[in-house]
């Protein structure tokens, strides 16, 4: 924790005083979570304290004008750095806007760092864009057409330039567009071929990207790929695969997808999952977005669709993943010395 660094309660925590020296922090309307918090030395400020932190004063000032040591508002801060209850900036969309758009607020730096490019299903491409577009209409999107020459090599089933060196160098240097850019990836018919492709140009021009698809029963959003940061999508293929009761099926699945023997059919309920897809979605994006933070980074938001069941599965990296994991020799680094210095110098 610096001197400086301004912290505040996360929003969506309500403070119940039990007494001055026993406070409560609450979230969750049904099903609340709470931490209780006990100054046993019963000093009488542990209250005063917590109602403060509201962003707006650094630990210094606050020891200052509550006439406390800065020792006892040091740990009370680490206490509640290591319970995960403040944070520094908004870590949702919701809070950004909080922070930045109401009008006693208002800053220019409501707008995304990265421009936005839809790929994939294009009805549900188009509705993440416009939701994006209401909701933030300085932000850059941009929806890839099917018949783009870029998208039609990422979208190609065959894919055996990946396992060539040279083309696979060769043919990377055609995604270097959209390099900066965050990618979203939303479909309605789940091809692992294509995710795949996605998944190692994402890695090598190091693109977030978010993966949302309705899946049978299913609807995915999530999760968002950070290179180097998160699990990608081979882990999470890697992940469903240990969990799936029968795995052979999906590399039939698979395998159907090569010889382009699978067909989709439109149920008569789909424009209503697709928007529930896309708005999903859009939310999940522009939490990324403007925060750098979201609920589905390392984690898979799956929505059981005939129960209606909403769940987070959390996604870990798969160890010795083909695609993220470094590959021995190729990526090991010396323990002492990096004799390429000498090598290339
Ligand atoms: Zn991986």
């Amino acid at each position: 924790m610096s001197d400086n660094e301004l912290l505040r309660l996360k929003r969506h925590y309500s403070i119940i005083a039990h007494s001055p020296d026993d406070v409560e922090l609450r979230y969750g309307t049904w099903n609340a979570t709470s931490f209780m918090l006990s100054d046993e030395s019963k000093a009488g400020y542990l209250y005063r304290l917590i109602a403060r932190l509201d962003g707006s004063i650094s630990p210094a000032q606050l020891a200052q004008e509550e006439r406390v040591p800065r020792e006892e508002i040091e740990a009370l801060l680490d206490h509640l750095i290591s319970m995960g209850v403040v944070e520094s900036n908004a870590s949702s969309a919701l809070d950004h806007y909080l922070d930045t758009l109401i009008p006693w607020r208002a800053s220019e730096d409501a707008r995304p760092e990265r421009p936005i490019l839809l790929l994939g299903d294009a009805a549900v491409g188009s509705e993440i864009r416009s939701h994006i577009a209401n909701s933030l209409p300085d932000t850059s999107t941009a929806l890839v057409e099917p018949d783009d020459p870029v998208w039609q090599v990422a979208s190609s089933l065959d894919v055996a330039w990946l396992n060539d060196g040279l083309s696979y160098h060769q043919q990377m240097l055609a995604f270097e567009g959209w390099r900066d850019h965050l990618l979203v990836f939303a479909t309605t018919l789940i091809n692992p071929i294509r995710l795949r492709t996605l998944n190692r140009i994402c890695l090598e021009h190091r693109i977030p990207w978010i993966h949302a698809a309705i899946d049978g029963p299913f609807l995915f959003i999530g999760p968002i790929f950070v290179p180097n940061q998160s699990p990608c999508y081979e882990c999470l293929e890697t992940r469903v695969m240990m969990n799936l009761r029968e795995s052979g099926s999906y590399q039939r699945y698979k395998r159907a997808l090569v010889k382009q023997r699978v067909q989709q059919g439109i149920p008569p309920i789909e424009p209503v999952l697709r928007s529930m897809l896309a708005s999903h979605t859009a939310l999940e994006v522009m939490n990324f977005a403007l925060t750098g933070s979201s609920c589905t980074v390392n984690k898979l938001l799956a929505i059981y669709l005939p129960t209606m069941e909403f769940t987070y599965n959390e996604v870990l990296r798969a160890p010795g993943c083909p695609a993220c994991s470094p590959l021995p020799e190729r990526d090991d680094s010396e323990l002492y010395f990096d004799s390429s210095i000498f090598i290339n110098g």
